[in-house]
């Protein structure tokens, strides 16, 4: 099919050109004396991402899953117990590997589409006297319903019943996209993938360890060796990795770090917030619900939007792929055609986003959905131009100066910078 295809599920993400051409390498030795001055920088400027001064920071030839892996086995034994709720499809994975991994874990289930349940992880942890809980899991976003819970408010739980568990927090569908704050919230492992906000191809599994995390190492008798702390501490301190690392990712990931710095993190949280929220105004305008319950819960990175019960939601994204070249999130699991998702993160702007709104709205009509034509955009659009503070008020970036009679014309990269990724 002529034209690009319109990725917009919630993970992979867009590759910007930039980091397309940064990972455009040929192979080189990762063992060589200058292999440290790529990763050295990297995994310090990695930090930031996480808001982090104190943490550490580890990248594993890995996804998402690998980083929950190390998380776990790092600073666990076999028995342990640990506290975590389920809301969906990913909640309930890290619960599935933790039991898989043989600790004991206290399941708090709550309804699909609701977030975390503070209240309860506090009553728990409040009852737990002799500290049972050596760890509390906690999905910040919950990608499978497009629902993002309050990590603060699961610190001021642990800090209330002056619980001393560590607190884990998957933020692969939230780190760079969504506020993440490591140190402020006392987060003791932090878990992201490279595939979504940070815009890379699938690849990299980071985990994010606090001071309190690290010294649980000695003592976590859980079976480790590809994903092992000690390892990676060892080889990183130098450098190095304790195996062949992915190069291209390394490259990617020094370039999609300088952009996140350049946007400024403030800034691109508050784009995604704002493309969400167009989102939001063309389901509304569809006539249709999100599956989060509540505005406390809206994920600014990926929309669930639930279908009537006579519509199955799998066939709004098998059309939308094949006759309009364009990829929406399925329902997972108990979800699964029920609902579909539009994933709206990374290297994404306002304009792109209307390509899936307005799939997403030929493909509802052509399942025989009642939708006016044409709402969910012009929703999201007016949104955009007349609501959404920061960009109606943005000020337009100055035009390149005209050139002078006789001067040299600007090259075509230093004309371009910043324009475009
Ligand atoms: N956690 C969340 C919230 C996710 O969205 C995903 C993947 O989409 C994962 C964990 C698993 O990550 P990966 O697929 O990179 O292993």
């Amino acid at each position: 099919m002529a034209g690009r295809n319109h990725l917009f599920v919630p993970g992979p993400t867009n590759v910007p050109d930039r980091i397309l051409r940064a990972m455009h390498r040929a192979m080189e030795d990762h063992r060589s004396s200058d292999f440290p001055s790529l990763a050295a920088p990297v995994l310090q400027e990695l930090r930031k991402i996480f808001k982090t001064s104190s943490g550490q920071a580890f990248i594993f030839p890995a996804s998402g899953t690998g980083a929950w892996e190390a998380a776990l086995t790092n600073t666990l034994s076999p028995g342990d117990k640990v506290l975590a709720s389920r809301f969906g499809m990913f909640s309930h994975l890290w619960i599935d590997m933790a039991q898989r991994l043989g600790l004991q874990v206290e399941v708090l289930d709550a309804e699909w589409g609701e977030g975390a349940p503070i209240e309860r992880y506090a009553e728990a942890l409040a009852a737990d006297k002799n500290h049972e809980f050596k760890a509390v899991l906690f999905t910040h976003n919950e990608t499978a319903t497009g629902v993002t819970s309050d990590v603060a408010g699961i610190r001021k739980a642990l800090n209330d019943a002056k619980h001393p568990a560590l607190l884990m927090v998957d933020g692969v569908s939230s780190i760079a996209s969504i506020d993440f704050r490591m140190d402020e919230w006392g987060v003791d492992l932090a878990v992201t993938g490279s595939q979504k906000g940070l815009m890379l191809p699938a690849g990299l599994g980071i985990v994010c360890a606090s001071q309190k995390a690290l010294a649980k190492y000695d003592g976590a008798k859980l079976p480790r060796c590809f994903f092992d702390f000690g390892d990676m501490r060892k080889a990183n301190t130098t450098g190095y990795f304790p195996y062949t690392p992915s190069l291209p990712l390394l490259y990617g990931l020094r370039e999609s770090l300088a952009m996140l710095q350049e946007e400024g993190l403030e800034n691109v949280f508050a784009r995604h917030h704002r493309l969400a929220e167009g989102t939001r105004a063309a389901v509304k305008a569809w006539g249709l619900e999100l599956c989060a319950r509540a505005p406390k819960w809206h994920s600014d990175t990926v929309t669930a939007i639930m279908v009537p019960s006579n519509v199955n939601g799998a066939e709004i994204i098998d059309i939308a792929y094949r006759r309009y070249n364009l990829a929406l999130g399925a329902g997972l699991a108990r979800m699964a055609g029920r609902l579909f998702r539009i994933g709206h993160l990374g290297d994404l702007n306002e304009l792109m986003l209307v390509s899936a709104i307005g799939g997403a709205e030929m493909a509802m009509r052509d399942v025989g959905m009642k939708i006016t034509p044409g709402s969910g955009v012009a929703a999201a659009l007016e949104y955009w131009r007349t609501t959404a503070p920061e960009l109606a008020k943005r000020e337009l970036p100055p035009r390149a100066p005209d050139p002078q009679p006789g001067a040299t014309a600007p090259s075509r990269e230093k004309a371009t910078a910043g324009a475009g990724r």
